[in-house]
């Protein structure tokens, strides 16, 4: 189990599973996740989306990934109360391609969440799990098209990789985000490991692992 390297803002459990972690010790799956941007209030029951958020404590919510990217944000409500939620945020998750709701990627529409329950952006704590990361994401033009259509996009995060062909860095490009929202980067604690270039410890779609996925998962207590 990794976890995220900045201090929780309440007591809680958090961390992303790898695959040296026993299915014992990983939360119950209640998300039936489809690339889109849609967020529940977990309630233990299974339903469609991509990301919960709870403000219960005790109860364990999270996302399953094989090289896109876990999300984990936990902060306090005006109340008192924690919030904390788990997103999943592959490129169609962080761009909001295929889902063009309002208010952009998942990782934007989570926030508004905390923010509509009256958070305060600075006060969330927030880290990306293991992901394809830029080393190993190549990507199609679409894929960077899509990007661009985010207020946060900067032509650095895409990089050529060997072939001449695009990578895309997914966790610099959720970070734009983070702190176009106004999330304090001293309350990140991402955990910067490539899914493909750690076969030892992660499994990876891209590599070829259709099945094995780790957790980031979060639980308030
Ligand atoms: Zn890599």
């Amino acid at each position: 189990m990794l976890t995220p390297d900045v201090p929780p803002p309440f007591p809680l459990s958090w961390g992303f599973s790898t695959r040296l972690d026993p299915p014992e010790a990983l939360p119950p799956r209640r998300l039936n996740q489809v690339h889109r941007c849609g967020i529940v209030e977990a309630s233990g029951a299974l339903v469609e989306g991509d990301g919960s958020w709870t403000t219960s404590p005790g109860l364990r919510i999270g996302v399953r990934v094989a090289d896109c990217v876990p999300v984990l944000l936990a902060g306090p409500l005006p109340d008192g109360r924690p919030w904390v939620a788990a997103l999943h945020a592959g490129w169609r998750g962080a761009t909001g391609h295929g889902d063009p709701g309002p208010g952009g990627g998942i990782l934007r529409r989570g926030v508004a969440r905390y923010l509509a329950l009256g958070g305060t952006a600075e006060n969330l704590v927030w880290a990306f799990g293991p992901a394809i990361l830029a080393c190993h994401f190549e990507v199609g033009e679409e894929v960077i098209a899509a990007a661009r259509q985010d207020p946060a996009w900067q032509e650095g995060l895409r990089t050529r990789g060997p072939s001449g062909r695009s990578h895309l860095d997914l966790h610099g490009f959720l970070r734009a985000q983070a702190l176009d929202l106004g999330l304090d980067p001293s309350r990140e604690g991402s955990v910067a490991l490539c899914t493909v270039c750690r076969p030892d410890l992660l499994y990876s779609y891209r590599r070829g692992e259709t099945t094995g996925r780790q957790w980031g998962w979060i639980e308030i207590g």
